[in-house]
Formats: C-alpha cells, sequence, structure tokens
C-alpha cells in the first residue's frame, strides 16, 4: 500500500495485483505499464517482471495493518477484472475490503462484464457494501459507454465513473445510479488533446443528474501547467462516505493474521504459482 498517492481523488493505493493486458484506447500511454516496465530486469524490485500480469498474495492483508481511516485506490497498477485474476483471489481481495470496513476502497476497472456477472454470484457478500466503490473507465463512446450498462447491470451497491482520459465528446450519457463522476485529460508525452465543451456537457449532465462531479485534470505535455480549474473553479465533490472508527491495533493484527492464514491456504497458493 503507498500513502499519500499523488492522485487528486484518492488518498492511498493498494495493489494485491500487478501488471495488466491493454484492452481499449484509453490504455494507450498507460501510466501503470510506463512506470513498471522501467523496473523490468531490476533484481528485486516489485516491478521485476514489467508489466506482466502477477498475483501478489503477500500483499493481500495490507489494509488490516493500515489504520487510520483511507480512501483506498485498489489497483491502481492493475485490473482487478483481467481475464488472468481468478476468481478465488477477486473473492480474496473482495474479503479484505468486506471486513476493513473503516476504509473506503475504490475499485476502477475496463472489464465491466466480469464485475458485473460476479457481483451476482460469489462477490455478491462484498458488492453491496457501500464503503466499496465500483467503477468503470469510459475514454470514448464505442468502448467506455458499453461499460457504464455493465455497470448499471451489476448488483452493486456505489457506482462511479472514471471519464479519463475523456478522447472525444460522449454525448448524452446515462447517469442512472450513478453515484460519482471523474473527468480528467491525459497527461504526459503524446498527451491527447481533452476540449473544454466535452468536459462542461458532462459537468452540466451530473448537475442535472445531482451527481458529485471531481474534475482531475486538464492534462497536456505539462499537466502542472494546465491545472484543473474549469470556468475558474475547480470541482472536487465526493459522495458521502460513512465513516467508521476502526477496531484497536490488536483486532487488526489478528484480523490480518487470520487472513494470512487463510490465504496460506494451498489452494490460494496455487493460484499464485
Ligand atoms: S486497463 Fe488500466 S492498468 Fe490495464 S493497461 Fe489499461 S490503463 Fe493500464
Amino acid at each position: 500500500m503507498s500513502l499519500n498517492s499523488p492522485i487528486e481523488w484518492t488518498d492511498a493505493t493498494w495493489n494485491p495485483v500487478r501488471g495488466c493486458v491493454k484492452v481499449s484506447p484509453g490504455c494507450k500511454h498507460c501510466y501503470a505499464e510506463t512506470f513498471a516496465e522501467r523496473f523490468r530486469g531490476v533484481r528485486g524490485h516489485p516491478y521485476e517482471q514489467g508489466f506482466d500480469l502477477r498475483l501478489v498474495p503477500e500483499k493481500l492483508t495490507e489494509p488490516f495493518r493500515w489504520r487510520s481511516p483511507k480512501l483506498v485506490f485498489v489497483n491502481s497498477m492493475s485490473d482487478l477484472f483481467q481475464d488472468g485474476v481468478p476468481d478465488e483471489y477477486i473473492l480474496a481481495v473482495a474479503g479484505v475490503m468486506a471486513t476493513a470496513n473503516w476504509h473506503t476502497f475504490q475499485v476502477l476497472t475496463k472489464r465491466a462484464e466480469r464485475l458485473r456477472d460476479i457481483s451476482f454470484g460469489q462477490m455478491q457478500f462484498a458488492a453491496s457494501k457501500a464503503h466499496i466503490w465500483w467503477g468503470v473507465s469510459v475514454e470514448d463512446r464505442k468502448h467506455g459507454i458499453p461499460r457504464i450498462g455493465h455497470l448499471q447491470e451489476a448488483s452493486v451497491g456505489m457506482r462511479f465513473l472514471s471519464i479519463e482520459p475523456l478522447l472525444e465528446d460522449l454525448g448524452e450519457v446515462d447517469l442512472k445510479g450513478i453515484d460519482w463522476v471523474i473527468v480528467g485529460g491525459e497527461s504526459g508525452p503524446g498527451a491527447r488533446p481533452m476540449k473544454k465543451e466535452w468536459v462542461t456537457s458532462i459537468r452540466n449532465q451530473c448537475r442535472t443528474a445531482g451527481v458529485p462531479f471531481f474534475f482531475k485534470q486538464w492534462g497536456g505535455v505539462r499537466k502542472i501547467r494546465q491545472g484543473r480549474l474549469l470556468d475558474g473553479r475547480t470541482y472536487d465533490e465526493y459522495p458521502q462516505t460513512m465513516r467508521i472508527h476502526p477496531p484497536d491495533r490488536e483486532t487488526c493484527l489478528s484480523l490480518a493474521e487470520s487472513f494470512q492464514q487463510a490465504f496460506g491456504d494451498p489452494a490460494l497458493r496455487a493460484l499464485h504459482s
């Protein structure tokens, strides 16, 4: 887990999975891939294997060791619902999130159909919890808009959209059942431009629908210079969160230990090998 995440809409990141496979135009300049590939071949580094998919079971119990309540972005360096992650492992991650309810978890995916399907099945125990937010990435009409439909069909309690990098005008977006919208432009070398009217269209639709709107950044090659003001102000709106007092230190440690023992189960270990 990493504290003080530079990502504007979260406090911390937790990566029990590392690495991913690109699926759509929003992945073109994936920051996680750029970061991970920098360390390919560096012995002993967490990203020694670059951006290749890996389960990291030793990270599973980290949220129990973190007693101060946080907004936790789950798998900022991966996608929990990608094909290579077994159902059993997704359920293990969900088990930790469901139990560590003093945190708020933000799970973002581009594999919305798998999220939908598993939310009706074995993951139901976690899917409807108010402190676990389920989101899909929406970069364009062709790939992003269908994900919104899959998220709306999912049996989850709290839904959000990460409209980033916004690559075109999305037109009218169905915001039924959506609890939060984040919008941002692409940043870094080769960043694709984002027009103001694409952003204001989404903001206005959020206003009409009463959905909290978070404007992350304009992006561009010099992201700091471009800033994050929209019509002269920042938009830092969030859905309401329920703050739950964390258990005492001993309870947290014993939760970590009991989950660690469960994750030491040979069946789960076999998923990693
Ligand atoms: S789904 Fe996310 S983590 Fe995976 S390649 Fe695409 S942008 Fe990167």
